[in-house]
C-alpha cells in the first residue's frame, strides 16, 4: 500500500539577491525543502502531505501552486484570513558572505493549529506512516498551540505513526535557551527518528561530541538517530547498532543552504522504501552532496531529475 508522510512546518517567500537590487523570488523553509527532496527522490510511491497555513492573498495562491508543482499534497495547507506567508531575503556582500533577513513575526503559518481545529479533521492526519516536524515548526507556535501539537503527536504515536524530529535550532526564534531546551527534550521523547545537527547540540545542550548526543538521545528512548556534522558526514545509531556515512565527494561546494533538509528528505525517502538506515544515509549523502553544489534551497527540478536518474 502507498505510504503517507505528513510534514508540518512553514514555507516562506524567498528573495535571493542576484546582483545589487535584483532578486530572484522562490519559496523555501526547512520542512518544505525536506518535503520537496523526499518527494523528488522517493523510488516507491509516497504520498507527501505538507501541513501548514497560508493566507488568502495572491502570493499564498502562488505558494500553493509551487507546492502542487512538486507533486506534494496540499490538502493540509489551511487558509488564514488577513495574514500572509513569511518572507526572507538572502543578501550576499562583496566578499561572498551571505546574510539573512526575516519578516515572519505575523506569518500565516503561525496559525496552523487554529486553522486545523476550525477547518481540518483529526482523521485527515491520523493513520499516516510518518509525521515530520522540526524545531522551527515548534518555535513559531504559541505555547498553547505547541501543547495542542504535542497532544496531536501523542495520538499519532499511539496509532502507530513513526515520529520524526529535526531540532534545527534557530536562537532568534526562541525567547530563551532554557525554554527551548525543555521543548526540544519533549519533542525528542516523542520521536522515533531524530535527525539533529552537531552544531544544534553544541549551543543548546553543550554537547561537544557525537557520542554525547547519542547518549542523551538514548536516555530519551530515541530508537533511530542520525547526527549530522556538515562536511564530516553523519553518525547514526539504530536499535543499538552504530554506523556512519562520509559526506559525498563534491567538486565544489557552492552553497550549503538546505544541506541538512535535503539529507533528511533523501534519508526518509529511503526509509519509507524500507531501505535500512546504514544504506539510507549513503542515499541521503549523495542527494545532499548534489544540493551543496548548487545555489539556493531548492535546485531546479529538471536539473535535479537529470542528476537523480543517473
Ligand atoms: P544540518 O544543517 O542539518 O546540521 P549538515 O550541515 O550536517 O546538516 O549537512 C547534512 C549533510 O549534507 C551532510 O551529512 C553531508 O552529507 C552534506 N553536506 C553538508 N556540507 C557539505 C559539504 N561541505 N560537502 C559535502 N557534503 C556536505
Amino acid at each position: 500500500m502507498k505510504k503517507r508522510i505528513v510534514m508540518m512546518g512553514e514555507c516562506m517567500v524567498e528573495m535571493f539577491q542576484l546582483v545589487e537590487n535584483v532578486y530572484h523570488q522562490a519559496f523555501a523553509g526547512d520542512v518544505f525543502n525536506t518535503a520537496v527532496y523526499l518527494k523528488r527522490s522517493c523510488e516507491t510511491p509516497v504520498d507527501v502531505q505538507f501541513f501548514t497555513a497560508v493566507g488568502t492573498d495572491l502570493i499564498s495562491d502562488k505558494l500553493v501552486r509551487a507546492v502542487e508543482r512538486e507533486k506534494v499534497d496540499t490538502s493540509l495547507m489551511f487558509r488564514a484570513k488577513g495574514v500572509r506567508p513569511g518572507l526572507y531575503m538572502i543578501n550576499t556582500d562583496a566578499y561572498g558572505e551571505r546574510s539573512f533577513v526575516y519578516w515572519r513575526d505575523t506569518s500565516a503559518a503561525k496559525q496552523v493549529m487554529q486553522c486545523f481545529s476550525q477547518q481540518g479533521n483529526l482523521t485527515d492526519v491520523l493513520g499516516c506512516d510518518m509525521f515530520y516536524f522540526s524545531g522551527i515548526t515548534l518555535a513559531i507556535l504559541s505555547d498553547s498551540d505547541r501543547r495542542a501539537l504535542f497532544n496531536l503527536i501523542h495520538q499519532l504515536k499511539e496509532q502507530g505513526s513513526q515520529i520524526v524530529f529535526d531540532p534545527n535550532y534557530r536562537p532568534a526564534l526562541w525567547s530563551g535557551i532554557e525554554s527551548c531546551r525543555a521543548v526540544f527534550t519533549e519533542a525528542y521523547q516523542l520521536a522515533d527518528i531524530a535527525m539533529p545537527g552537531l552544531d544544534d547540540h553544541k549551543v543548546l545542550f553543550e554537547h561537544s561530541t557525537v557520542q554525547q548526543i547519542k547518549a542523551f538521545l538514548t536516555e530519551l528512548d530515541v530508537a533511530e538517530m542520525i547526527i549530522k556534522d556538515g562536511k564530516n558526514g553523519v553518525v547514526g545509531c539504530f536499535a543499538g547498532h552504530d554506523f556512519a556515512a562520509a559526506a559525498h565527494q563534491v567538486k565544489k561546494v557552492v552553497d550549503t543552504t538546505a544541506a541538512g533538509d535535503s539529507f533528511n528528505g533523501g534519508y526518509l525517502a529511503a526509509r519509507l522504501a524500507d531501505i535500512p538506515p546504514q544504506d539510507a544515509v549513503k542515499y541521503a549523502a549523495r542527494l545532499a552532496g548534489f544540493v551543496v553544489e548548487h545555489t539556493g534551497a531548492i535546485v531546479n527540478k529538471e536539473h535535479f531529475q537529470r542528476f537523480w536518474s543517473r
